[in-house]
């Protein structure tokens, strides 16, 4: 198969521009147009809500010159639709040979008049930050990834507004009730007001309606309450969409020539035996290598043990693999540490946990809390597929490694 001539990449996020890398890596010498919506060239997320949020870093642009790349960027332009080959914006008609789909996701709004901050691009975080400052009452909605690590920097910054979460439990959907339950104490300990089980049914100009009729004064709202795929333009475009775009194990769209990767795919996963959608840096970082040799006529399969982080409250927190459908849950060192119950230190930012999920006998998923090396040897073991021994599993003396069954 000869190379595309044009390759069109709708979407100008870290999906967007690792296709492109990826493309001139693997000697791709034809036309590149990166579409993007925001004014900015592509610029890192997960800094936003950690040390650009506290001030330590202004910028996070990813390749200030793409000049090197060739690629013709289209930035502040919206592709608004597709159709016969040929990528309509609100700015322009590009026709291609390969379109590969990046437009990541977009935050989720709460109903009411009032003011409400999100945290997902560059500017909504230059915007929101200098209103954390002692003295402002800020009051956050939702403890999921967002909200923890907003929280966080927010405390950092002296500023401890409440968090009102829905859930029982903070995580609740990401890690489960058990494991999820295990971060409450973290905000107690930081001196964040954490408010479970609330829910919000409206932001009002100076604070938010709660669910039972309760009002909560604000200053400032953040809503933190996830993302949806930003996929509603291809409406009609024969690109198939359910939770986002839904990509063979080859990320191809139900569209010939049409890719797509990142927050915004959802992909067949030949491991997990299931749809999946992540939104996780590590895949908008590593699916556009095996996009970009399918645009360039290979079949890859990306099939990938997927990775997260997260900075809360002092702790790192990774989670490795996936855990839908997992049967047993492990846990590698208390929690709780005793709790404070037991005269221990529930929410000590140095203590170092993991909970492993287990099928059958193969672990599937793991989380780690201060502790890498679980994480690096667990995210191997999960890879390889090779039985566990659960017993050995449960003692976190023994290192995850040491615990496959030979
Ligand atoms: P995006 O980054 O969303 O980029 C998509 C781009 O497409 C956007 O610029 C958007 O404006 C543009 N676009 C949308 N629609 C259109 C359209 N119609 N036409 C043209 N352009 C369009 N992940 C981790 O693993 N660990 C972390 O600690 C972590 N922290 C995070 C913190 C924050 C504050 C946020 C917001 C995310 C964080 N993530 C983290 C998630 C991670 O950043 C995302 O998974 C990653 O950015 C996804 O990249 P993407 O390129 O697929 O999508």
């Amino acid at each position: 198969m000869t190379d595309p001539e044009h390759v069109v990449v709708a979407g100008a996020g870290l999906a967007g521009l690792r296709t492109i890398e990826e493309l001139r890596d693997r000697g791709y010498a034809g036309r590149v147009t990166l579409v993007g919506a925001e004014a900015r060239l592509p610029y890192d997320r997960p800094p936003l809500s950690k040390k650009l949020m506290i001030g330590e870093l202004d910028d996070t642009t990813l390749r200030p010159d793409l000049d090197a790349l060739d690629v013709q960027a289209r930035l502040a332009e919206s592709a608004t639709g597709l159709s016969g080959g040929v990528l309509t914006t609100d700015a322009g008609r590009y026709d291609f040979d390969a379109l590969v789909l990046a437009t990541g996701a977009r935050p989720v709004t709460l109903p009411g008049a009032g003011r409400q901050h999100v945290l997902r691009t560059l500017d909504d975080a230059l915007e929101l930050r200098p209103l954390l400052r002692p003295g402002t009452a800020l009051a956050i909605v939702g403890a999921g990834w967002i909200g923890a690590e907003l929280a966080t920097a927010a405390a950092a910054l002296g500023c401890r507004g409440p968090v009102v979460e829905a859930a029982a439990v903070p995580l609740a959907a990401a890690l489960g009730p058990e494991v999820g339950g295990q971060t409450a104490a973290w905000y107690a300990a930081a001196g964040v007001d954490l408010r479970l089980g609330q829910g919000v049914d409206a932001v009002a100009p100076g604070g938010l309606a709660l669910a039972g009729g309760d009002w909560l004064p604000a200053d400032v709202v953040v809503t933190a309450v996830g993302v949806r795929p930003s996929v509603s333009w291809l409406a009609g475009s024969g690109v198939e969409v359910a939770n986002g775009i839904c990509v063979d194990e080859q990320l191809r769209t139900t569209v010939p020539g049409v890719f797509a990767v990142g927050d915004c795919a959802a992909f067949q996963s030949g491991r997990y035996g299931t749809r999946l959608r992540f939104e996780h840096w590590d895949v908008a970082l590593h699916a556009p290598e095996v996009a970009a040799a399918n645009v360039l006529g290979g079949g890859e399969a990306y099939d990938p043990v997927p990775y997260f982080w997260s900075e809360q409250f002092g702790r790192m927190v990774q989670y490795v693999g996936y855990h839908g459908g997992a049967g047993q849950l492990i846990w590698r060192g208390d929690p709780q540490d005793g709790g404070p119950a037991a005269g221990g230190t529930a929410g000590r930012v140095g203590h170092r946990w993991a909970a492993a999920w287990l099928a059958g006998d193969r672990l599937v998923a793991l989380l780690s809390v201060n502790a890498p090396r679980d994480m690096l040897q667990g995210r191997r073991v999960i890879s390889s597929g090779v039985p566990v021994d659960p017993a050995r599993l449960a003692d976190p003396q023994i290192p995850v490694r040491d615990c496959v069954l030979r």
